[in-house]
């Protein structure tokens, strides 16, 4: 393992180090040959001679050499090492590089997305997408630290399950074992984390992936995405709203200190309220949308707890009932509003925050339902069969063995990064995403499977133009 990144190299002033990395630029001075050589921490200028002749842009080498204070007038105050130079003693030549098919030291917002997702490994060497998969991986770190402190435990829950059905299409995956079955990705683990709840957890988080078959948009990957599910047992909204705000507004401060929180504490405003004023119910508070610091975060509440089913819900198998959930079917209505469920149910409130930032929706959650009653009255609202509530008869059942009032939140991670980052899609956050068309970044794929893979799931295609 190497143990020194380009950032440190000013820390050796005078001393004799070895560098590894890759070759960032090379200007020819036939005689003295500069380099600047590059690592995921930044560039350090490298002085060497003729022996350098050979070397091109984006080789991986290995310099030995020595550090030395640059003279006054030649420091760079640009980079992080532009206070010294190396003065090379010896080069390898670890892998030469064949010329890049796509530039990576612009921006990269002027490269077609799908050269962009073919050569991602090239396109994450840009210091822009290095610096977003580095706040990232803080941004994880930090909300476990946080949340860890606060009694939280992260748990891991299946990614083979049975569908939990928020209002998307699922993906299926057959079943090799029971043939003709499939499992379906999870779009969220909503039923888990509140099975964790009956088991006494009281305090749960993942950083999730969901997954769900939907059109791409720029504020949403396509197939998968990854989401901060939290779930608390003895709560009111009061308290996740409280929650989250203390968590992104210390995450702000720590890891995005140019970045400056409008109001605080965050406004909360009704359903009504917003869509009277501003027409959305995501809207953006910015003072100053031209300013790339200011971050508007806040709630949209007490949501009505149903809207009119569309032909794009998926709730149900029969597409006759009235009433969609606002938010999912788990969502308790609020409890002013429980009778109206029986007389005038688009009238109930439900108890469902969103979190908005910059004019994205970053989050949703609620206080849910934990009454086996009311459970079954949404489920015959939303036009559920008495076999398709079997579905759900595990969660009716284990609200029977003594179940803790629980609620939560699921911010997205790739979502609030990007309104937070100021990125023009959540595409820009995601390390490997799949294209608008549904093709994965770098690999081939969908692709088809073998003829011996289908024979043993017990499937037959069709032949389609897709
Ligand atoms: N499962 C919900 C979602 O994915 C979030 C929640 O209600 O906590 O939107």
């Amino acid at each position: 393992m190497k143990d020194l990144f380009v950032k440190d190299t000013p820390l050796h002033i005078d001393n004799e180090i070895e560098l590894l990395g890759w070759v960032e630029t090379k200007r020819d001075h036939k005689k003295i040959i500069f380099l600047d050589i590059r690592d995921r921490t930044g560039i350090v200028q490298v002085v060497g001679d003729t022996r350098l002749a050979d070397v091109s842009t984006e080789d991986v080498v290995k310099i030995t050499g020595k550090v030395k204070k640059r003279p006054e007038r030649l420091i760079n105050p640009k980079i992080v090492t532009g206070e010294i130079e190396i003065e090379m003693t010896n080069i390898e030549i670890i892998s030469k590089a064949a010329p890049l098919p796509i530039p990576i030291d612009t921006d990269g917002y002027e490269i077609d997305e799908e050269a962009r997702f073919k050569y991602r490994y090239l396109d994450l060497r840009r210091a822009r997408m290095t610096r977003n998969l580095v706040l990232r991986s803080q941004t994880l770190m930090f909300i476990r630290n946080f949340l860890t402190k606060k009694s939280f435990i992260e748990v891991e829950t299946p990614i083979l399950t049975k569908t939990t059905p928020e209002g998307a299409r699922d993906f299926l995956v057959p079943s090799r074992l029971k043939k003709g079955q499939f499992y379906a990705l999870p779009q969220s683990p909503q039923q888990y984390k509140q099975l964790l709840m009956v088991a006494g957890i009281e305090r749960y988080f993942q950083i999730a992936r969901c997954f769900r078959d939907e059109d791409p948009r720029k504020d949403r990957a396509y197939g998968e995405f990854t989401q901060l599910d939290i779930e608390m047992s003895f709560v009111t909204q009061e308290d996740i709203m409280s929650l989250t705000e203390d968590l992104f507004t210390s995450m702000v401060k720590e890891l995005f200190p140019d970045k400056k929180i409008s109001q605080t504490p965050w406004p909360r405003l009704s359903h009504s309220e917003v869509m009277k004023k501003y027409g959305t119910d995501k809207p953006d508070l910015r003072k100053d949308t031209n300013d790339p610091s200011e971050l508007a975060f806040s709630w949209t509440i007490d949501f009505p707890l149903f809207t009119e089913q569309s032909d794009e819900d998926f709730y149900h198998g029969s597409g006759k009932a009235k009433f969609a959930p606002s938010h999912h079917m788990f969502t308790a209505p609020h409890p002013d509003d429980v009778t109206l469920l029986e007389t005038d149910p688009m009238k109930v409130r439900g108890q469902q925050h969103d979190l908005i930032l910059n004019g994205f929706e970053v989050g949703g959650g609620s206080i849910r339902i934990h009454d086996s009653k009311i459970q079954t009255k949404v489920f015959d609202l939303i036009g559920f069969s008495k076999d398709q509530q079997k579905q759900f008869a595990h969660m009716l059942e284990a609200f029977s063995y003594g179940v803790p009032p629980h609620g939560g939140i699921a911010p997205g991670i790739d979502r609030l990064l990007m309104a937070l980052l100021g990125e023009p899609s959540v595409r820009e956050l995601i390390a490997f995403p799949a294209s608008s068309g549904g093709k994965i970044a770098v690999m081939d794929g969908p692709s088809k499977a073998t003829d011996e893979q289908l024979a043993e799931l017990g499937i037959r295609t069709i032949e389609v133009d897709n």
